[in-house]
């Protein structure tokens, strides 16, 4: 078996000819105790609908409902994410509250007579979902910054004449993003197997040809995932790949140091004690807490012993990467994200626009690629980033406080 993660196998898979059907049994969506289905309240909330929503793969309505019994399931699409889940209810503890007590003041600004944050106990499936879908949408705005684009930069598609964007206004790609969150491992397990063909443990996120767009397909029955505090932080990073992937539409895989340092820097800004691990079975969080990574690799570069720059740039596979390898990945896109923003922006959307003699999108000799762009954008070398990467981390750079 070759050690690529379903991530990579399922980009290869031949997806023409699918279209996106979901129609399933949906709890009443004016029982949401935060929008109640009102037009109104639901723009408040950031969304647009609870639908039903067409989410997902195609098949026949009938065996999708067989999958969804006897868990009711909950739609809603905001303005870049479609979500369909079968999460129950969830209870907040008082340090929940507290730690979204940020969130739910945010909300209530937008919806007046929200409840008052540090009165609610409890969690619903409609305002999990709502939840989720306020924050995800927070965190669409930071990665658009990262990258240093709005959505005005993306064109319906491919315009003739202006800079390469991709193909279509969702960063590149034709459609919304979507999550699928499965509560039962047996149910997403039969609904992979059946629309996508492929039977696997973990999550997996796939990219859908026609139309085009990205799909994370999440199962949160662990009690790591059952729970919000995690399971928010693990849909950051799996959208953080999804995000990475879209820009400037998904024409190849982008490099692996870049694209899992990423993932990794923007879930543990969502929560520091988060790790999301890709194998080749998918993706799932860490069983139990992850080490202090600010801690981590300074203790490696003092000793001598951080992985360099450059065996960085020749991993291939996400799976290939060891636990020191995961840290300094993170490390370095911090080092890129707080010191070098602007720079960085233009290193992401080089590497992921890159396009052949003919105007076509392509991966070809993304090593070499990279080594122009440090050069052009800060004239140094795979060598001179991490001598300048090393001093940072040394002088204490991971002490500084770090996010949006
Ligand atoms: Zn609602
Ligand atoms: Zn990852």
């Amino acid at each position: 078996m070759d050690a690529a993660p379903a991530w990579f196998r399922a980009a290869l898979l031949p997806l023409a000819g699918i279209a996106a059907v979901l129609a399933a049994p949906a709890q009443d969506p004016e029982d949401c105790p935060w929008c109640g289905n009102d037009p109104r309240r639901l723009a408040a909330l950031g969304s647009v609908s609870h639908g039903p929503i067409a989410v997902g793969f195609e098949g026949s309505s009938k065996d999708i409902r067989s999958f969804f019994e006897p868990d009711p399931w909950t739609f809603l699409e905001t303005a870049h994410v479609r979500w369909a889940s079968s999460l129950g209810p969830q209870r907040l503890s008082a340090r929940d509250r507290k730690r979204l007590e940020p969130v739910f003041e945010e909300i209530a600004a937008a919806l007046p007579d929200f409840p008052r944050p540090g009165r609610i106990q409890r969690l619903d499936p409609w305002e999990r979902l709502h939840l989720h879908a306020w924050r995800l949408e927070r965190f669409y705005e930071r990665f658009q910054r990262i990258l240093g684009v709005t959505d005005a930069d993306f064109p319906a598609t491919r315009a003739a004449g202006g800079p390469y964007m991709g193909n279509g206004p969702y960063l590149g790609e034709a459609e919304k993003f979507e999550f699928l969150l499965f509560r039962r491992r047996s149910d997403y397990q039969a609904y992979t197997e059946r629309f996508l063909g492929v039977r696997v443990t973990d999550s997996l996120r796939w990219h859908h040809r026609d139309p085009h767009k990205l799909v994370g397909v999440l199962v949160c029955e662990d009690s790591d995932l059952r729970d919000d505090r995690w399971l928010y932080p693990h849909l950051v990073h799996n959208m953080s790949h999804m995000m990475l992937a879209a820009y400037k539409h998904f024409s190849y895989d982008p490099p692996v140091w870049l694209d899992e340092g990423l993932a990794h820097a923007m879930e543990r800004e969502a929560d520091p004690e988060s790790w999301t691990r890709e194998g080749e079975e998918g993706t799932y969080r860490e069983r139990g807490r992850s080490q202090d990574w600010s801690k981590t690799v300074p203790a490696l570069v003092r000793r001598g012993r951080a992985p360099s720059f450059t065996t960085l740039l020749n991993r291939h596979t996400i799976g290939e990467l060891r636990d020191e390898e995961h840290a300094t990945c993170w490390s370095l896109v911090r080092f890129l994200l707080e010191e070098h923003p602007e720079g960085f922006a233009r290193f992401l959307g080089g590497v992921k626009g890159q396009l052949d003699e003919r105007g076509y999108p392509s991966g070809h000799d993304l090593l070499g690629l990279q080594r122009r762009l440090l050069r052009e954008i800060w004239g140094w070398t795979p060598q001179d980033l991490e001598e300048a990467w090393k001093t940072w981390v040394l002088e204490g750079g991971h002490a500084q406080p770090s996010g949006s």
